[in-house]
């Protein structure tokens, strides 16, 4: 892992493309993930976007934007006011191309310290998105900001599989992120699942009613539409997709994951699809999910990103 530390000039990034309709800037404390070796990283979006990798394997590089907070504290203001004038408010997606909760954050605290400067000066919404389970550590401090702005937290969970045959682990299990969001719930946080990019899962019924318990919300987007092409060109020329078809030869059709939001929709609260799930738009109990989906075709999941996807 190549680790380095820049200033960066700014932080809030205004949202185009996939993002444009969850929030209205994106904010990553870190450039490349320390995540991308493990299997989220396979199907991980952000590692076509060249611009990010600058050519560097995805997974073998983290740069820590050391000044995030300080950039943020300069900027936020000007950033609302365009934000509200241009698209109604304030909303920070944290993060699309980076992971805020990567193992190194507990040295370098870039992530603290940017929540700390939230917290002084907090936008109107905040979506802070993870695979990590070390999420839980900064809970007073979501606490503090969920007083102060709209705050959501996503726990990326894609299956209840410890494997998939042919791919690296998980970097942590399914259980130990599940039990991190039942935590932030415990602590009076909104907690969304993000089920994304959705995986074979071994037994649906269990898996989204475990779900239910810990979370209110879960959201579920299928590579297909998600990854930023409209037939899931991108993950096709990953290894995702053979492995996915080797133990659920549906699961990499659109079909697949209209049948889990319909299970889903039996046991848990609030099920969102796609770009809609992200930005908090959740189906009614009563509606159907549309396949082919007319409202996430073309668009990313797992985190999205207009950088690329996480
Ligand atoms: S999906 Fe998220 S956590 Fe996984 S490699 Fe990509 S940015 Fe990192």
């Amino acid at each position: 892992m190549r680790w380095s530390e820049v200033r960066v000039k700014s932080i809030l990034t205004r949202t185009a493309g996939y993002l444009r309709s969850v929030c209205s800037h994106s904010a990553q404390p870190y450039r490349g993930c320390s995540l991308g070796s493990s299997l989220c990283g396979v199907g991980c979006y952000v590692r076509h976007n060249r611009w990010l990798t600058r050519g560097a394997p995805w997974g073998s590089f983290l740069e820590a934007r050391v000044n995030a907070a300080e950039r943020y504290a300069a900027t936020a203001a000007a950033e609302r006011r365009w934000a509200r004038r241009t698209r109604g408010s304030f909303d920070v997606f944290m993060s699309s191309s980076t992971d805020p909760f990567v193992p190194q954050e507990q040295r370098a605290g870039v992530t603290r310290s940017l929540l700390e400067a939230m917290l002084a000066d907090p936008p109107d919404g905040l979506v802070l998105q993870t695979h990590s389970p070390t999420v839980t550590r900064y809970v007073e401090t979501y606490r503090e900001l969920a007083r102060r702005c709209r705050l959501r937290i996503h726990v990326s969970v894609e299956t209840d599989r410890q494997r998939l045959p042919g791919l690296p682990p998980p970097a942590s299990s399914a259980a130990a992120r599940l039990d991190a969001a039942a935590s932030l719930s415990a602590a009076g946080l909104d907690v969304a699942i993000a089920v994304a990019p959705l995986l074979p899962i071994l037994e649906p019924e269990a898996f989204f009613a475990r779900i239910g318990a810990v979370a209110g919300s879960v959201i579920i987007d299928h590579f297909i539409g998600g990854d930023g092409s409209p037939t899931g060109a991108r993950t096709s020329s990953t290894a995702l997709p053979a492995a996915m078809a080797r133990v659920a030869p549906d699961s990499v059709s659109l079909a697949y994951r209209d049948r889990m939001v319909a299970v889903a929709q039996t046991r848990v609260r609030r099920v969102g699809v796609g770009a809609d799930g992200f930005a908090g738009r959740w189906l009614s109990w009563s509606e159907p999910c549309r396949s082919p989906d007319s409202r996430t075709a073309g668009k990313r999941c797992q985190a999205p990103a207009e950088e690329g996807r996480k």
